[in-house]
């Protein structure tokens, strides 16, 4: 195993050296590459590819035509993505020795949501400023810090500095010979899904199969009740926008709460058939995408054309539920993040099966938070896209059921975002168990 490690990554860590020239700036990283991360998706993994690297580095210092670096490496300090998630399109030294990052887009035009995420360390301790220069939009995510990748900390705001009308950033970094990752939220990779989903699959009443396989071939997994006598049904589904880590974090937390051993979630799991498919575009979450899939598109704008692989699956597996012996479809929500909790719902006007449910569910959820924090009140859009082909649009139009958006803050504080998705699971279930 460790062999196959080390060969790859000398076969995926060319390194360039670019000539001095007079020029006040010197290039020396290259865009991203479509095939960086093979066989290097876990955790332990990174820690022999990075050693591989050095190794690499100095053993090697040959490049194979068409495979660009990946890092730079300047003074003795060392960048690398070569993680899931990791994006940096270019990497040079300004003439006052800072390291200015590029950070780009897999495409234009495109949403705000400039995701970086790469790794750094130094020969010896010091003090660096790194640069993250934006080519589309400005700088949106409060960067994170983790020693391993898995536990993470915000930079301090003493540390971060905007320029140029926050189309730059300047993060003070310490660092030293261990690998310091930077990020613009935590990291919630594929590993991370394939492992959770695993845990709960062997669970009573639950199994983990897999739904299909997105663009590269990576796997989407579904994770459900194991089918038995329910005769309603309940979806969720999350991570179409790779950066929307609060979402994929409130996801957690909920189906959590809903794959619980207690009285509660077990009466509702015996009642409502339940599937989530947490991670519906791991391609792009690997690839450390800003926005879309691998093809290019807006997998939430895909509902209804439905012209990619990982769309389709969803499509497939709704088709399901028209089936006459199929439990019928209650609910749906999708996780997402934006500037401020809020959920996107649909009008109460407009004819629904569970007329009363949103408001209902809502308001039962504020007033339990009330409970902690009094005067909290719950954002809800219920005019939000209506003409797009999002994914509760086209769950609207095609079963009439209340069909969700439920977007967390990109700031929203992490705690805060567990005890609000329990609580919003927790209501959602008494409500559905007193209507069913
Ligand atoms: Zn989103």
């Amino acid at each position: 195993m460790l062999s196959n490690v080390i060969e790859k990554s000398l076969r995926i860590f060319p390194i360039l050296f670019f000539p001095i020239s007079g020029a006040k700036e010197c290039f020396v990283g290259l865009r991203r590459l479509g095939f960086r991360r093979l066989g290097l998706h876990n955790r332990g993994l990174h820690h022999i590819g990075f050693t591989a690297l050095l190794f690499s580095a100095a053993t090697f210092a040959v490049q194979a035509p068409d495979e660009p670096a990946l890092v730079c490496e300047f003074d003795g300090v060392v960048i690398d993505i070569d993680f899931e998630a990791g994006n940096i399109e270019s990497c040079h030294k300004s003439k006052n020795n800072n390291l200015i990052l590029g950070v780009s887009p897999e495409k234009t035009p495109i949403n705000m949501s400039p995701w970086y995420a790469f790794r750094i360390r130094a020969e010896s301790p010091r003090t660096l400023k790194v640069v993250l220069k934006y080519s589309e939009h400005s700088h949106r995510y409060k960067p994170k810090i983790s020693a391993d990748g898995v536990a993470w900390a915000e930079l301090d705001a003493s540390k971060i500095k905007l320029i140029r009308k926050n189309t730059m950033a300047s993060l003070t970094l310490d660092v030293g010979p261990e690998p310091l990752w930077v990020a613009g939220q935590e990291i919630i990779d594929n590993n991370f899904y394939r492992i959770w989903m695993q845990a709960l699959g062997q669970r009573d009443g639950l199994q983990h199969t897999l739904l299909g396989k997105s663009a590269q071939g990576r796997d989407i997994g579904l994770l459900r009740t194991v089918p038995g006598e329910q005769r309603k049904a309940v979806l969720f589904v999350g991570r179409q926008h790779p950066p929307e880590v609060t979402g994929a974090l409130a996801m957690q937390a909920f189906m959590n709460r809903v794959f619980a051993a207690d009285e509660l979630a077990t009466s509702f799991r015996n009642t409502f058939a339940v599937l989530m498919v947490p991670n519906l575009n791991p391609d792009g979450v690997a690839q450390g995408h800003w926005r879309f899939n691998t093809g290019g598109l807006d997998l939430n704008r895909d509902w209804g054309p439905f012209t990619q692989p990982e769309t389709q699956l969803m499509r497939d597996l709704l088709l399901d539920f028209q089936r006459p012996e199929s439990a019928r479809l209650s609910l749906f929500l999708d996780f997402h993040s934006t500037y401020e909790d809020v959920f996107y719902t649909q009008p109460d006007a407009i004819p629904i099966s569970m007329p009363a449910f949103t408001e209902t569910w809502l308001t039962n959820i504020e007033k339990r938070i009330q409970r902690k924090l009094p005067g909290f009140k719950i954002n809800r859009d219920a005019a939000h896209n209506p003409g797009l082909p999002t994914s509760k649009t086209y769950v609207y139009t095609t079963f009439g059921i209340p069909a969700i958006t439920f977007e967390l803050g990109d700031n929203t504080d992490r705690r805060f975002i567990r005890v609000y998705a329990t609580i919003a699971a927790e209501e959602m279930m008494s409500l559905l168990l007193t209507e069913a």
